[in-house]
């Protein structure tokens, strides 16, 4: 199956999609992370993609989608993913719909529900490692040692999109999106809303049961 993670950005659907992928041994592909490795590996499409991330618009369609289908089709992503990004537009769910009605495979949501004014909170103090794309907050999910990622020791910095400007930027043209996006997942009944709000790990527990509820785990 596949779960999508739904939430503004900063809602934290990093942060939950990596320890339930942990927990469940589903696979974790978040579309902004593969957009930020294609920007540091200097390929065509990250050049493209680099200009709308910079001004904090959706990444046009046709690269999106066509870069979360080669992603899908790895062996990892065969069975169980959660998705974290993706889709961010009706268009983008139509056509994972249409790429899953060839398969046995299914969509569901989550809607990770946060209030507006904690977002901006969240994206401020966010760090990312450069190595392995883990998601860190300066005081709420800070790591054990200064500047470095506990999984794989890489070094912590901020997002140039996370910038006050480009945060603006994002959440005027993306919210609305996310609105028709989850309109279209309540539309067919395959909705679940979680409470993001509260600690990371009870947030966790919230998420696991939703999870659970749908499927992706026992
Ligand atoms: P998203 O992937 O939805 O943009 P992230 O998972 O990167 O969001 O989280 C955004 C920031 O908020 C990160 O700095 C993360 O550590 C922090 N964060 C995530 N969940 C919570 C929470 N429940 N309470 C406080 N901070 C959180
Ligand atoms: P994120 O890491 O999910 O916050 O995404 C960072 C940026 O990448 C977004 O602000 C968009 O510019 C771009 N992006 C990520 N996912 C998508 C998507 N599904 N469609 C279009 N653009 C995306």
């Amino acid at each position: 199956m596949i779960l999508i993670l739904l939430g503004a950005p900063g809602a934290g659907k990093g942060t939950q999609a990596e320890a339930l992928a942990t927990a469940t041994g589903a696979a974790h592909i978040a579309t902004g992370d593969l957009f930020r490795a294609e920007i540091a590996a200097g390929s065509a499409l990250g050049l493209e993609a680099k200009s709308f991330i910079d001004a904090g618009k959706l990444v046009p369609d046709a690269v999106t989608i066509g870069m979360i289908s080669s992603r899908l089709a790895e062996p990892d992503a065969r069975n169980r993913v959660i998705l974290d990004g993706f889709p961010r537009n009706v268009e983008q769910a139509e056509a994972l719909d249409a790429a899953l009605a060839h398969s046995a495979r299914t969509a569901t949501a989550i809607l990770l529900e946060v209030d507006r004014d904690a977002l901006v909170a969240r994206i401020s103090g966010r760090r990312i490692c450069s190595g392995c794309s883990r998601s860190y907050h300066l005081t709420k999910n800070p790591p054990k040692h200064e500047g470095t990622c506990d999984a794989c020791g890489g070094a912590l910095t901020m997002r140039s999109d996370d910038a006050p400007e480009t945060v603006a930027a994002r959440m005027t043209n993306q919210l609305a999106a996310l609105d028709d996006v989850i309109a279209f997942y309540r539309a067919s009944s395959r909705l679940q809303v979680v409470d993001g709000e509260g600690e990371i790990g009870e947030v966790g527990v919230r998420l696991a049961r939703a999870a659970a509820a749908v499927g992706l785990h026992e």
